[in-house]
């Protein structure tokens, strides 16, 4: 089968590799579409460590149920199903209460194990759950991590109540479906704040009623400014940036709260304790989300409410899966999210 293999030193082959077999308690999968995330962006060039190398890339798939082995009576050949992105340990405290983010022994697909940029991959039935007919798989395969993730963040995280004026800074893909699920869960007010006219485009696509380039000489007054009233109650940080998170925190309103669900390895800093304090901000952690929220946007997703028609910008063969890569690290043609379709020839 063709498969997408990253090597010591950044290098992507294009290879037939052996079709994995399916051993007890695992699923085989006929991948049909695979999601292409900043992530694998930031694996691919070395800015991640990466646990295991060779491996095949890929962490968003959805497809086709090819083979079960023994033990496995939840799903049968044919079946359409969406993969989890890690294999979770199913045992600790995080596994438990359903938080598949905060397993502290998962293994993701495609970093410490093969992933989904591949014809077919291997995993324990855990890592699946059905796919309703009414989703395409290319919506199927971005759902368990672009689209639940932004959910976890907007509706748990966040708690977003209805009538609330609302910032996203940085609105690539998870942030792109942060805007959409809280136009969804009832903001009042969207701003969209990025460095990239393409992004804030997007943005606008998926509900976003003002766009700030942060850019900008004073971002923080154009974010406070377009949300209107006292600024942004909430604001959810997708860049990931020292930058990015400081200007969240200086523009959201008193008493407001900051989400950051960027992750990076900078260091933002609090300021001065008596504007941090005195305007009484809290600032949360978001990671990943859990197995009921993911069941929520499928069926936010499967029932027409969600609607995901603007979420996948390019489609590519396995066999161009580096240059899918390229285009979305330099946004070429504003990608919200990349598609790869191992089905398709090269
Ligand atoms: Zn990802
Ligand atoms: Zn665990």
């Amino acid at each position: 089968m063709k498969a997408v293999r990253l090597y010591e030193g950044s290098e992507i082959r294009i290879e037939d590799a052996p079709e994995p077999e399916v051993g007890a308690g695992q699923i085989r999968v006929a991948v049909q579409a695979a999601g292409v995330c900043g992530t694998d962006v930031h694996a691919a060039r070395g800015a991640l460590p990466v646990p295991t190398l060779p491996v095949i890339m890929g962490h968003e798939g959805a497809g086709i149920v090819d083979a079960v082995g023994k033990g496995v009576s939840d799903f049968a050949e044919g079946d359409r199903v969406l993969l989890l992105p890690s294999e979770t340990c199913g045992e600790c405290p995080a596994c438990e209460a359903g938080h598949l983010g905060l397993c502290p022994r998962a293994r993701i697909l495609g970093m410490a194990r093969d992933g989904t940029f591949a014809e077919k991959i291997v995993v324990p039935a855990s890592c699946v759950l059905p796919l309703p007919a009414e989703i395409p798989f290319e919506h199927g395969a971005i759902l368990a991590d672009a689209v639940a993730t932004a959910y976890h963040a907007v509706a748990t995280r966040a708690g977003i109540r209805g009538g609330e004026r609302i910032a996203v800074v940085g609105c690539g893909g998870v942030g792109h479906h942060a805007i959409l699920l809280a136009r969804l869960l009832g903001a009042k007010t969207i701003v969209a704040a990025d460095a990239s006219e393409g992004a804030l485009r997007k943005a606008e696509e998926a509900g976003a009623d003002a766009c700030v380039d942060v850019r900008v000489a004073n971002a923080r007054k154009a974010i406070r400014q377009a949300a209107g009233g006292e600024g942004p109650e909430l604001v959810i940080d997708y860049a990931g940036k020292k930058a990015s998170v400081e200007l969240a925190m200086a523009s959201v309103a008193r008493g407001g709260r900051v989400i950051v669900g960027g992750v990076g390895m900078e260091s933002p800093e609090l300021g001065p304790l008596v504007s941090f304090v005195g305007k009484e901000i809290g600032v949360l952690g978001s990671m990943g989300y859990t197995r009921a929220e993911l069941d929520r946007v499928i069926e936010l997703t499967a029932t027409g409410k969600l609607d995901l028609s603007g979420s996948i910008t390019a489609r590519y063969p396995l066999g161009r899966a580096a240059e899918a890569l390229d285009d979305l690290a330099s946004r070429r043609n504003d990608p919200v999210r990349l598609a790869l379709l191992p089905g398709e020839p090269s």
